[in-house]
């Protein structure tokens, strides 16, 4: 007997989601983007489903970059962040990776290495959100470095939107960029889109797109638009099971701190899934779940191991009963963004927080 929790993969919702990116890409090549073990979803496997049609991977962390080329994949491999020191450069010539250079020190440190390698690179560009990238005023000098050095293969310029989801939209960094663009010399490509200016500004431009969360069903704005509007598939099917039903007469109080108070009498069941599988802690009473294909709610708090559900509409949810937490298809399921929602928080987060104990099976 195992606990029943389980994270199911979909293969095939990975590679639609891959389709609808391709037909919003617009003859843009795609990074598939794979951080953070695949947004939670598993690094290989998800390369391995995409392998056919992705034209690239893209993540942050090189050791997942060099499990994807010891698993055999060939496609260009993007590092978001760049090395964090020239210590790494010998893995990323072994391995043919394209750093992203978003400074002036780390363009130096690139250019430098006397190793004899040539690689493509990306150039990021800070045009509004203030994280990574070169300012205006570096730009030129960047460009300068690149061009005279013999490590360089190729530049695309790159930058990241800071709210595509939102009111500011893209267009002011747009044209950031192409301000910054004109003093640059030549037309070099460019890389833009995430998955919100994907779906949401069509024709967003650029020669190669980024999207992630869409690729795993989401929506990368779930208050405008849900994933099913959207066309997108959930790849994540988080499921459980009862494991202890019980009455409660009014009054009686659920879990941790007591936060839920039964008003009359109730039928709840406990579910084998809490905060150390990755379902949020933030979850409130009357975050929506489902049980034997019915919709219910929680009750209380969501605990380490264990979380409560309302039973009392669902006489027929006995120990065993399935519970659904989230994913599932669009008509019978339950999105991740509403629990998310519900739990003040992104699919993002509930994604990349599934728990190494949750078995993860494959459809
Ligand atoms: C994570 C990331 C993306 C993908 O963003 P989504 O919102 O998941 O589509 C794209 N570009 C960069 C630089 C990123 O770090």
């Amino acid at each position: 007997m195992t606990r029943p929790i389980r994270a199911a993969i979909d293969p095939s919702a990975l590679r639609h989601n891959h389709a609808v990116a391709r037909r919003h890409a617009g003859g843009a090549r795609i990074w598939s983007v794979v951080k953070a073990n695949a947004y939670g979803h598993g690094l290989l496997r998800v390369a391995r489903a995409l392998d056919g049609t992705a034209d690239g991977f893209a993540l942050i962390e090189l050791e997942g970059a060099v499990v994807l080329r010891e698993a055999g994949l060939r496609q260009p491999i993007l590092m978001l962040e760049g090395f964090y020191s020239a210590d790494e450069l010998p893995l990323f010539a072994r391995h043919r990776l394209t750093p992203t250079l978003h400074s002036l020190a780390q363009v130096e440190a690139f250019c430098s290495s006397s190793l004899p390698f040539t690689l493509p690179v990306y150039l990021k560009l800070n045009t509004g959100m203030n994280r990574l990238g070169l300012n205006e005023d570096e730009l030129p000098a960047a460009l300068a470095r690149l061009a005279n050095s013999k490590r360089v293969e190729a530049v695309t310029l790159m930058t990241h939107f800071a709210d595509a989801d939102g009111e500011r939209g893209i267009a002011w960094q747009q044209e950031n960029l192409s301000a910054m663009g004109r003093t640059a010399e030549h037309r070099l490509p460019l890389s833009v889109c995430n998955s919100a200016a994907l779906l949401g500004h069509p024709g967003c431009g650029g020669d190669w797109v980024r999207p992630g969360i869409m690729l795993y069903g989401a929506s990368p704005f779930p208050e405008r638009q849900g994933a099913a509007a959207l066309g997108l598939r959930a790849a994540m099917t988080l499921a459980s099971e009862v494991i202890a039903v019980r009455d409660l007469e009014a009054g009686d109080r659920v879990g941790y701190g007591g936060l839920f108070t039964a008003e009359r009498p109730m039928k709840i069941g406990v579910v084998a899934c809490g905060y150390a599988d990755g379902y949020p802690r933030s979850a409130p009473t009357g975050t929506p779940v489902q049980v034997c294909g019915r919709r219910s709610r929680t009750l209380g708090r969501v605990s380490m191991d264990k979380l409560c559900v309302d039973l009392t509409d669902l006489p027929q949810a006995e120990v065993g009963a399935k519970v659904l937490l989230w994913g599932g298809d669009a008509a019978t399921g339950l999105s991740a963004d509403e629990v998310a929602a519900a739990a003040g928080t992104i699919s993002y987060e509930l994604f990349c927080a599934l728990a190494a104990r949750v078995p993860v099976v494959e459809l």
